[in-house]
């Protein structure tokens, strides 16, 4: 008599995203172990699964189970660690394991076949590169007493750390030490943007010359990105760079995981599982026994106060290296000037200043295109999207007016569509006015060489082309621009070294959002901003960040000029506690998304209403639905509701209550609904 298969539990992302639906039980013989990835029918088609453990004996007999159809041999489970998290993940954001779990793999692993995978990693074990290493500059004071502070406890620590106060230096070093102290040991950098990648993986390589550094993030093609998961998963890569999807690469001796700006909005996932890769980074590191170090000059609100309370290690370098010292913030009154005013008369001389001296300006303006907005200026149409409650932005450069939130263009029409008069003019100023702008006002100032000023600009639409904001990076380090216009692309982390001056032109909206965190984000961004002037010695005394502002008064600019991040944080920390906000309570937001506003209402407000007989209901606070701040996109009505309480695990255990209760009213109509646990945009 032939022996039963052993029954698997098996995780896959099935079709139907959501937080119900757990592993799946399949038979297999032999028995695989735990983390093994393997091939398993799924309806009619095949898909990658990851086996999750035996399966529940309970369920025996009850139905035949489909056998799995392939192992992927060669490839060693994925370690219990790595389902730790990706379980932890997939709970605390309300999403299915099969979900969290395809979702953090290489999407090349569903298509190899068996055969092709043995090839391909005998392939990359032969494969290693060898480069020449750099020495380490000597350390600063407040370098080596970081590092000491790293070495003596256990974390999380926040690294406080100015902008050119040389934080990376301390990655690398604190990197090479966890290297030497263990043969097979593995250190995960995360930074927020792809476009901070290539200058950290040349760090890194130069650094550690022949130990492999790889990079993971969604700029990579499908074939580099299953190379890159491979070398760490195997061992092979000690040293992973990423996004913030890299906080699930899978890296069996993972000792060190460096979260730098960890304030940064974009770690947090927006769509499926809305994760955020700095909170899962603290997980990890207390599930793997390795240190977490996140490192900002402007942290979040959130890492600030565990540090206060003593739940994360602070380590501080308050100052830049060398003689190099904070800029000096000047704010312009916009009520002093006159009506329309640009750019004030006295911040284009100091710019006309710059360009004479050889020197470069930053003129940051977080808007892209040519003019938010084309009005008529004799009746009242304006370029508004018909799918969106939103302006369409015109491009001067295509002559479009496009839409940035669901893409649709068209060409400027000739007349206004509504009267027919031919006078239709741009409304505001977008970089590509800017830049138009500056180029006209600079016309007669010259450089040290005589030649007219040389104005460039680096926004998303100056950098669509792969390779495009290497080059136009490249020209701005080697001195080839002398005024330089930018959104925020160009303020976070880049070490300009001949940039002295740094303009904010139109910061004030964020001041008076309804989006409690909007005051946090903006003095992170000025701060960040003015943090990329007067990095080089030899011109930090001249070096100036100018804020124009209709409100000069308002306390995040006196504590900016004062480069006080402390002052400022201790403001809002008492204002949101007094409003029991975050991080003195816990946020989910529930969003859904129909055809009509009511439709999208009626669902929250029925769940809203349902939920009060849910067995946490007494600490939650539902809040009514209302319409998101962009209320219509590409047709769709979209609304929401904040869910609020004093206490994450009451939070956690409600939500998870609730799940079943909103599949269960899901009604005719709705599109879509997601719940976002700790959103950022409220
Ligand atoms: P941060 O990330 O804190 O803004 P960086 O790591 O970019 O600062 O460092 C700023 C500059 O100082 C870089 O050009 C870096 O090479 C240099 N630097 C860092 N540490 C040292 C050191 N110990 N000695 C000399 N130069 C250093
Ligand atoms: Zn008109
Ligand atoms: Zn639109």
């Amino acid at each position: 008599m032939t022996q039963a298969p052993h029954r698997l539990a098996v995780v896959v992302a099935t079709p139907a995203h959501s937080a119900v639906g757990g592993p799946l039980t399949y038979a297999s013989e032999p028995a695989l172990a735990p983390g093994t990835l393997v091939r398993v029918p799924l309806g009619r088609r095949e898909v990658l699964g990851v086996v999750w453990g035996e399966a529940d004996p309970a369920g025996e007999g009850q139905f035949e189970e489909k056998p799995v159809t392939a192992a992927l041999a060669g490839i060693p489970p994925l370690a219990p660690a790595w389902r730790q998290l990706v379980a932890f993940a997939a709970s605390y954001y309300q999403r299915s394991i099969g979900e969290v779990a395809l979702a953090a793999l290489p999407p090349q692993l569903r298509e190899l076949s068996p055969e092709q995978w043995t090839r391909r990693l005998r392939r990359e074990r032969a494969s290693a590169t060898a480069a020449p290493h750099e020495s380490a500059p000597s350390l600063t004071a407040e370098q080596e007493a970081a590092l000491d502070g790293l070495r003596g406890g256990p974390g999380p620590f926040l690294l406080f750390g100015a902008t050119g106060s040389g934080k990376t230096e301390v990655y690398l070093r604190a990197t090479a030490e966890v290297l030497e102290a263990d043969p097979q040991a593995q250190v995960l950098v995360m930074v927020p943007e792809i476009n901070l990648t290539p200058q950290l993986q040349a760090r890194f390589t130069q650094r550690f010359g022949a130990v492999a550094v790889v990079s993971m993030h969604s700029g990579l093609t499908p074939p580099q990105r299953l190379k890159a998961w491979l070398a760490a998963h195997t061992g092979g890569a000690r040293i992973v760079l990423g996004t913030r999807m890299a906080v699930f690469a899978s890296m069996p001796h993972l000792r060190l995981v460096v979260v730098d700006e960890e304030h940064d909005p974009s770690y947090k996932q927006q769509e499926g599982a809305r994760y955020s890769a700095r909170d899962l980074a603290i997980y990890r590191g207390h599930v793997e026994g390795a240190r977490v170090l996140l490192a900002s000059a402007t942290p979040s609100l959130e890492s600030w106060h565990a540090s206060e309370k003593g739940r994360y290690q602070r380590l501080a370098m308050p100052s830049r290296i060398g003689e190099g010292r904070m800029p000096a913030v000047r704010l312009v009154d916009l009520n002093q000037q006159p009506k329309g005013t640009v750019l004030a008369p006295q911040l284009l001389a100091a710019i006309e200043q710059r360009v004479q001296r050889g020197e470069q300006t930053l003129l940051f303006l977080n808007r892209r295109g040519y003019a938010p907005v084309l009005a008529c200026t004799n009746c009242d149409w304006k370029s508004e999207c018909p799918h969106c409650s939103a302006y369409r932005v015109f491009h001067k450069i295509d002559r479009t007016l496009r839409c940035h939130h669901c893409g649709f263009t068209e060409r400027v029409p000739r007349a206004c569509p509504s009267c027919g008069n031919l006078d239709i003019a741009p409304l505001g100023r977008g970089t590509e006015r800017l830049e138009e702008h500056i180029g006209e006002l600079l016309a007669r100032a010259r450089r040290p060489d005589g030649g007219p000023p040389r104005v460039a600009r680096i926004d998303a639409d100056t950098t669509r082309r792969k390779g495009a904001l290497d080059e136009q990076l490249a020209q701005v380090h080697s001195g080839e621009v002398d005024v330089l216009v930018g959104t925020q692309m160009v303020t976070k982390g880049h070490d300009f070294r001949r940039i002295t001056l740094v303009a904010a032109l139109n910061a004030d909206s964020a001041l008076f959002s309804s989006d409690f965190r909007a005051p946090e984000r903006l003095f992170a961004l000025l701060l960040q901003a003015t943090g990329r002037a007067g990095r080089d010695a030899a011109h930090a005394q001249a070096s100036e960040m100018w804020i124009q502002t209709w409100h000069p008064a308002h306390p995040l600019f006196a504590a900016l000029k004062r480069h006080d991040y402390p002052k400022f944080a201790a403001q809002q920390l008492e204002e949101r506690e007094a409003a029991g906000m975050p991080p003195f309570s816990f946020q989910a937001l529930v969003r859904a998304e129909a055809r009509t506003q009511e439709v999208a209402q009626d669902f929250l407000q029925a769940i809203s209403d349902a939920s009060q007989s849910l067995q946490d209901a007494a600490a939650v606070t539902v809040y009514p639905p209302v319409p998101m701040a962009v209320q219509r996109v590409a047709n769709v009505e979209r609304a929401q509701m904040v869910v609020e309480s004093p206490s994450r695990k009451a939070l956690q255990r409600f939500l998870w209550e609730w799940q079943p209760v909103m599949q269960a009213r899901r009604p005719k109509g709705l599109i879509r609904w997601a719940v976002d646990v700790d959103p950022l945009a409220i």
